[in-house]
């Protein structure tokens, strides 16, 4: 008879973040677009909206500099060469992030150092970045994941302490506070990412900010070529790459950027309705958000205690996709260590570098030392959230995963 219950309820589609469904791409966009295209040039070094972006996001986020990129990816590495480590630097980070967090630092020739993750809120913290760092840790990166800040003001207390760049991962958490500061603004370094599925969006993108001018002036020659536009005499300073972002995504991120704060007002008027109608079911908890932080749900997070479901959390997921609710059990499914380019140390050639520099500490992923890294990934059950999302669509989601779970609740529990 449980099973019954499912099919009495009529399927919905919800707005999704691939495609114009749940993505506000319009007039808004097209009028930049096309007075970019009119323009005839495309390329940032000359042109308008690009500038217009970064100025404005500077202000927006409340950072003296920004500047625009080509990526989330592209961002972070742009803030790593900032830093500049020496090769074999070391940088703390974690493990449960978009790859794109942690390339970057092998490009640089730093070794990636994991810290553990807090089980309930999936960040790292003071406590577990404290534990991996050595003489040898040049900058500490912070992801915010899924829009819920990690806990920056001791994180930065640390890290002063010790005289540590830190760079926060902000692609997930546009708009996320802590104590009415935004995230981005508290470390040395803030990136953000404008790939498909974020907050806003261009497909691809990034920006990364600072109010150091040492920093944002090596940022700005790291994504040109270090080429030193307006010097007297420019050279190419040092290695760089190209990282620029064009006019043609400078308008329609211009325009995206205007309606980001209704989008992150949106997302957790839409989060908070989902936790008003999840409390309080057996075996499932809301999302841990600190009575200081403003979370903007670039994901919903349900922490799911697999004993308490028939099946367990994938049963649990299973009953949501049959639903047309496409929820991620285990997010990245595996910590990135575990992934082959790290596992196996896959770089440049055979020759397994930068890893030949690193201590074998930095480098030992021992299960015995990330057991919050494993419980949350064990745990976590990934929502999609869409600022588009009617109250309709709300209801649906909630209702799905009170009978869902209702229908696979063990009897003794
Ligand atoms: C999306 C994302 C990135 C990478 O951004 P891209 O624009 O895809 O290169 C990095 N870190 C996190 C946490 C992300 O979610």
């Amino acid at each position: 008879m449980a099973a019954n219950t499912a099919d009495k309820i009529e399927l919905i589609q919800l707005p999704s973040d691939q495609d114009s469904t749940g993505r506000e791409l319009g007039d808004d966009e097209m009028v930049k677009l096309a007075t970019a295209i009119d323009s005839g040039t495309l390329t940032s070094t000359k042109g308008q909206f690009v500038k217009e972006l970064e100025t404005r996001f500077a202000s927006y986020l409340g950072a003296k500099h920004a500047y625009a990129c080509s990526s989330g990816t592209a961002a972070l590495h742009t803030a790593i060469a900032a830093i500049d480590p020496e090769p074999g630097d070391e940088i703390v980070t974690t493990s449960i992030t978009d790859m794109g967090a942690l390339t970057p630092i092998l490009y640089q020739a730093a070794i990636p150092v994991f810290a553990d993750v807090d089980p309930k809120t999936y960040n790292l913290t003071p406590e577990s970045i404290e534990a991996v760092l050595s003489p040898r840790t040049k900058a500490i990166m912070v992801t915010h994941l899924f829009g819920n800040p990690a806990r920056m003001n001791e994180i930065m207390e640390l890290a002063r302490t010790r005289n540590i760049p830190v760079i926060e991962d902000c692609a997930q958490a546009y708009g996320a506070e802590i104590n009415g500061k935004k995230v981005g603004t508290f470390g040395d370094i803030g990136c953000f990412s404008l790939q498909q599925g974020k907050h806003i969006t261009t497909g691809e993108g990034g920006i990364v900010a600072s109010d150091s001018a040492d920093y944002a002036r090596r940022m700005f020659l790291f994504i040109n070529k270090a080429w030193g536009y307006g010097d007297t005499n420019p050279d190419h300073y040092f290695l760089a790459l190209n990282y620029r972002m064009n006019e043609l995504t400078g308008a329609v991120a211009a325009a995206q950027l205007e309606k980001l704060e209704e989008f992150v007002r949106r997302r957790i008027a839409i989060a908070e309705q989902m936790t008003a109608g999840l409390s309080g079911i057996a075996g499932i908890k809301t999302p841990a958000v600190d009575s200081e932080c403003v979370h903007t749900y670039w994901k919903y997070c349900l922490q799911v205690d697999s004993a308490a479901f028939e099946g367990g959390l994938d049963a649990l997921a299973k009953g949501l996709r049959e639903r047309n609710i496409f929820c991620a059990p285990r997010y990245i499914q595996k910590p990135a260590f575990e992934c082959q380019v790290i596992r196996e140390q896959r770089t440049f050639g055979d020759s397994r570098f930068p890893f030949t520099l690193a201590r074998p500490e930095a480098v030992d992923y021992s299960r015995e030392k990330f057991t919050g890294t494993y419980d949350a990934l064990a745990t976590v059950l990934v929502l999609p959230l869409n600022e588009r999302y009617s109250s309709e669509h709300v209801r649906y989601v909630v209702e799905s995963i009170c009978n869902v779970a209702k229908n696979l609740q063990k009897a003794s529990s």
